[in-house]
């Protein structure tokens, strides 16, 4: 279904990111990676799908690395069809004691890196004629949680700019919409885990649990690969004329 065409994925050398390449992968997308830590697993796993893959580092908190990036990718492919702005961090403070610095950058890296690689990306989509911006925003984006403004914030607004690109794109063939996960067990949502694990004196497993059992109904975590199926069908022909859609896959959380 995706032969031929290159996906880009923000933040792909794990969790989300990395599930998503596979599922864009496995429909024959070359993949463009970009993330932190080790890339050459990432790329062998890309690799058994018998598409090419490349990989840039670029730190989305950085606007002129992201226009390197997107620079890179065009070189490498030709052009983007497939921009998944996925990176994304996470800061727990409470308002009054949130470090000014660590708002910025989870501003940067969760909201403003999308906006970067949108407007690097939109001329070719458009003028192909035909394109997939998916932007992974979070439950977060359609309800808030105490002590975590910026997430919350910078998530609500992925959602605000996914609908602004849909109008913007509406006569064409280019799509622009947002998938909004739950609690994915993710190096990210280990961190809270363990955190609470460490607060409480508890287990990781009952830690787990009580994460699940304040915000999901279903008592169970999103996977990657579930999530990588939902971004397969936004660049399907059925998701032609989805436009500006916020989708949760979140276990019920903001169903309550
Ligand atoms: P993760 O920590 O496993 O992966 C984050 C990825 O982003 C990694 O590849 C990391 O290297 C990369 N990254 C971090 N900072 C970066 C930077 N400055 N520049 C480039 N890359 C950077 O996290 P995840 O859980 O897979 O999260 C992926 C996205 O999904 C995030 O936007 C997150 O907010 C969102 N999300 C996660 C959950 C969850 O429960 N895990 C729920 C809802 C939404």
């Amino acid at each position: 279904m995706l032969k031929g065409k290159t996906a880009l994925v923000t933040g792909s050398t794990s969790g989300i990111g990395l599930g998503i390449a596979k599922s864009l992968a496995a429909r024959g997308a070359n993949i463009v990676l970009n993330g932190f830590g080790d890339h050459e697993g990432p790329k062998a796993e890309i690799a058994a799908f018998g598409t090419q893959v490349a990989f840039h580092g670029a730190d989305m908190s950085k606007p002129a690395e992201i226009e390197e990036m997107m620079k890179f990718a065009a070189q490498q492919f030709g052009r983007v069809d497939v921009l998944v702005n996925n990176a994304g961090i996470q800061h727990v403070a409470k308002i009054e004691d949130f470090p000014i610095d660590k708002w910025d950058t989870v501003l940067a890296i969760n909201l403003s890196s999308a906006f970067h690689a949108m407007r690097l990306a939109l001329p070719a989509m458009k003028a192909a004629n035909w394109g997939r911006i998916i932007n992974v925003s979070s439950a977060h984006g359609l309800v808030g949680s105490a002590e975590k403004s910026a997430y919350v914030a910078a998530k609500h607004g992925l959602i605000g700019l996914t609908k602004v690109a849909a109008l913007e794109t509406a006569t064409s063939g280019v799509t622009c919409n947002a998938i909004c996960p739950g609690w994915v067990l993710t190096p990210l949502v280990q961190k809270q885990v363990d955190a609470k694990a460490a607060a409480q004196n508890i287990s990781n497993e009952e830690a787990k649990r009580q994460l699940l059992g304040e915000k999901e109904p279903s008592m169970q975590f999103t996977t990657p690969e579930e999530l990588g199926e939902l971004a397969v069908f936004f660049c399907s022909p059925a998701g032609n004329n989805v436009r500006g859609v916020a989708w949760n896959m979140d276990g019920g959380w903001v169903a309550q």
